[in-house]
Parts: structure tokens; C-alpha cells; sequence
């Protein structure tokens, strides 16, 4: 009995017990450093677009509008290894009229983007981070709050001993209003002339150091982020704190696979999205135009003729790894998992088959055929993976960008860590998903 056990029943691995911890912490420590640098989507075409500089041979790269990127290895035969993700994160911006002032202080407006919990943004230390298109239509980079000497920004909480009729008693639903979600950002007047002295003294400053006035806040994109680094946590420092690791893990370890890996007989892609947050809508999002440019280009590169027929073959004829982050089980809430379909830190990397919510409704469900290739290309490379679902079937759910993919016939399925606490702002990874999840990527470019 005991051999037929062993014989059919499927074995979970520990990705500690497949790897030397070396190697884990030494790739970790790279992609921490990544973090660190990389808050935004623009800041991480921006980091690619170094990365590639320094690492190309006969590669391509393209850019859309310095939120998409797409790098391009050409192979011979028809169709690309797609691996696709995003480079957005759920996070804070500014409106575009934010500066105001009220009894002694200046603050911004926000608009949240994306699923924020919104209590979990409340006093702690926060960076500023975009750009600034000016009236002579020069845009300019914005960043405070990440250097050492910077100041950091905080949107202030109630005190407890005030709470309880406004915030406590109410469901969390509703106690936090996010037209409260404002940002302290200075409280030293300009003079003791009549009003809005604290707002013009902001307004000073920021010229000063800019060369901004209040009108170009309206043509800018600045965004909110957690001021803090990416962070060891535990004893042993198994595991990895920071912000916008939904979905920049996954960007980090397609770019690394990438270029760790050799020309295969398909084309090769990495691609980076924006907007996946808010649906993925918009020309920066996995529905613009822009995978159909990169297409274009790669028949062109293989002389091709970029008609339609070529391009729906090429398309037909592709795989794509969605490259996105999966909730790992929080032992605390077990009771919204379903304990033999979810997915676990340590677990390696998670082959979703599905993502959506209630009965599969906007999902990409991943054909058994590109399911059965997948899992033995892992298995053949000796992967630590496993499957998940986002919760309990009724729970709640969730989407990726997988079902944008697939619509172009594209063999589409999601693959990415299990993040605990994700979408807050200090998401939780383990070293050893993250390096199961660029051997899983490697091997997905290289078979
Ligand atoms: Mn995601
Ligand atoms: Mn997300």
C-alpha cells in the first residue's frame, strides 16, 4: 500500500530542500536592490531599459509611452514564449488639483489606484514619485521621500481616544473615506501676510526646486509609494518585504530569465504592462495596440509580410506564461482557502489554470494540452511549482491579464509566486518562490 501511495500521489516539494541557499540569497539580494529602485511602472521600463543596454547582444527592445516595454529575441520557427506581467502597482496618486491648506497644514488630494486597503496606508513614512509636464511641454522626473535626506509624507490617522464614533463602530467598509486620504506635506506659512501663507510656502519650495507652478500639477502623474525599503524578514531571512512586489516580482525574474537564457526555436518575448491595477484599460494596458506592434516588428525581422493572415498565425502559433503574483495562504485566514487547491510560500511557483471569480466568470482558463506542456517542461527542469486558485470558489477572485493574452488565440496561462499580504504596502515574498519562479521562466524560454 505504501508503494502505491508513493506511486500516485502527487508530491509537494520545498523549494529550500531543491536549491543551494546561497544561490537563493545572492539572487534575492539583486532583486531587493530592484525593488528599491523601482516604484513605478516608469521607473521600470526605465531600469529595463538599462538592463538591456548593458546586457544585449542581437536583442530588441520597444517602448510605449515609458510604461510598456517589450524585449525581443528572434527565433526561426513561428509564434513567441511570451512571458508577460505588470509593472503597476496598487498605490496612491495625486489629483491634479492637490495642493490645499487647512488649520495650519498643507496637504495634497489623492485618488487611490487600484485594490488598496486604505487603513494599511495611514502613518507610515510615504515617497513622492512621477513627472511634471510643464507649460513649455518639457517633462520633468519627480522623486522626495527615497534618499536618506529626503523628507518622507504621511496621510495622518485619528487617535484611538477619538476613533470610536467615526472609524471604530462603523464596518471597515465604510470607516475609511477616501476623500480623507490626504497627504501632509508642509505647515510653515510663507508670511504673516492674510491666507493660504502654508500652501504658498509649499508652492515656493517646489519652484524653487522644480521650477513649478500650481497649473502643471494638472498635467502630472505623481503617484504615492511607501517610503521604506525592501527588507529581510524572520530569523533565518527567508523571506522578503516591499512594496509593489504585485507584480514586479515577476518582471524582475522574466527580465533575468531572459537574458540567463539562449535563443530557442521560437521568438522570444518579455513583456511589461501598465494598468493592469485598474483593469488594464487605456493604451498603456495589455489591450492596447502595442503587442500587435511587437509582432509587427518580429515578422518584419524574419522578413516576413505583417499582414493579417501572418499575424494571426504567429499569434496561434504562441505561448504565454501571465506572468502574475498568486495570494499564498496567510495562516491566519485559512477559512477563505480551499486547503487542496490553494497555493503556499515555499511551495514554488504557482501554475494558475484559471483566475476570475464565482463560476470561472472573467477568466482565461488554460487548455489541458498547454496545462500538460507546461508542467512537464517544470518538471523536466526540476521546478518547484504547484497549482492555486485565488480562494474559496464564492469567496472573492480576482484577474490577471492572461484573458487580454489569450484573446489573440495565444496559449495563455497565469505563473508567478505566492505573495502573503498582497496588494498592501509591504507585500510578502519567499527567496525560494522567487528563485523557482525565474527557473521556471528559464525553463519555459529554454526548452
Ligand atoms: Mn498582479
Ligand atoms: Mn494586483
Amino acid at each position: 500500500m505504501k508503494d502505491l501511495k508513493e506511486k500516485l500521489f502527487r508530491k509537494q516539494k520545498n523549494a529550500w530542500f531543491e536549491n543551494k541557499k546561497e544561490e537563493i540569497f545572492g539572487f534575492s539580494k539583486d532583486y531587493m536592490n530592484f525593488l528599491n529602485e523601482c516604484k513605478t511602472e516608469r521607473e521600470t521600463v526605465n531600469f529595463v531599459k538599462r538592463y538591456y543596454s548593458k546586457h544585449e547582444k542581437d536583442e530588441l527592445i520597444f517602448i510605449n509611452r515609458n510604461k510598456n516595454i517589450a524585449l525581443v529575441r528572434i527565433g526561426k520557427e513561428k509564434g513567441m514564449r511570451l512571458i508577460a506581467s505588470h509593472i503597476d502597482s496598487p498605490r496612491i496618486d495625486l489629483k491634479q488639483n492637490p495642493v490645499f491648506e487647512d488649520l495650519n497644514i498643507a496637504m495634497f488630494h489623492t485618488h487611490y489606484y487600484g485594490g488598496i486597503k486604505k487603513y494599511q496606508w495611514l502613518n507610515i513614512p510615504l515617497a513622492l514619485h512621477g513627472v511634471i509636464t510643464k507649460s513649455d511641454l518639457q517633462t520633468i522626473e519627480f522623486c522626495i521621500g527615497e534618499s536618506e535626506d529626503d523628507p518622507v509624507f504621511v496621510i495622518p490617522d485619528l487617535l484611538p481616544h477619538l476613533s470610536k464614533k467615526v472609524i471604530d463602530e462603523k464596518v471597515v467598509k465604510e470607516a475609511f473615506d477616501a476623500d480623507k486620504l490626504n497627504l501632509i506635506v508642509g505647515s510653515i506659512p510663507f508670511s504673516k501676510e492674510e491666507k493660504e501663507q502654508i500652501k504658498l510656502n509649499v508652492l515656493n519650495i517646489l519652484n524653487e526646486k522644480y521650477s513649478i507652478l500650481e497649473e502643471d500639477f494638472i498635467s502630472a502623474e505623481i503617484t504615492i509609494t511607501p517610503a521604506f525599503k525592501a527588507k529581510d524578514v524572520g530569523f533565518d531571512k527567508s523571506l522578503i518585504g516591499g512594496y509593489g512586489q504585485d507584480d514586479r516580482i515577476c518582471a524582475y525574474t522574466s527580465l533575468k530569465a531572459f537574458f540567463d537564457s539562449k535563443k530557442s526555436s521560437q521568438s522570444q518575448v518579455v513583456l511589461m504592462v501598465d494598468k493592469e491595477e485598474i483593469g488594464s484599460e487605456g493604451n498603456t494596458s495589455a489591450q492596447s495596440s502595442f503587442l500587435f506592434e511587437v509582432v509587427i516588428e518580429i515578422l518584419k525581422a524574419k522578413k516576413l509580410e505583417p499582414n493579417f493572415e501572418n499575424i494571426i498565425s504567429f499569434f496561434k502559433a504562441s505561448e504565454c506564461l501571465s506572468a502574475d503574483v498568486n495570494g499564498a495562504v496567510n495562516p491566519m485566514y485559512k477559512e477563505v482557502h480551499e486547503k487542496d487547491n490553494a497555493s503556499y510560500i515555499n511551495n514554488g511557483v504557482v501554475l494558475t489554470k484559471f483566475t476570475g471569480h464565482g463560476g470561472k466568470y472573467m477568466a482565461n482558463d488554460a487548455n489541458a494540452e498547454f496545462v500538460g506542456k507546461i508542467r512537464k517542461i517544470f518538471n523536466d527542469n526540476n521546478v518547484v511549482w504547484q497549482t492555486g486558485e485565488l480562494g474559496k470558489v464564492d469567496e472573492g477572485g480576482g484577474g490577471t491579464i492572461a484573458k487580454y493574452i489569450a484573446n489573440h488565440n495565444i496559449e495563455t496561462i497565469d505563473c508567478g509566486p505566492a505573495l502573503i499580504s498582497m496588494h498592501s504596502p509591504y507585500e510578502i515574498s519567499s527567496k525560494a518562490d522567487l528563485f523557482e519562479t525565474y527557473k521556471a521562466y528559464k525553463a519555459f524560454f529554454s526548452y
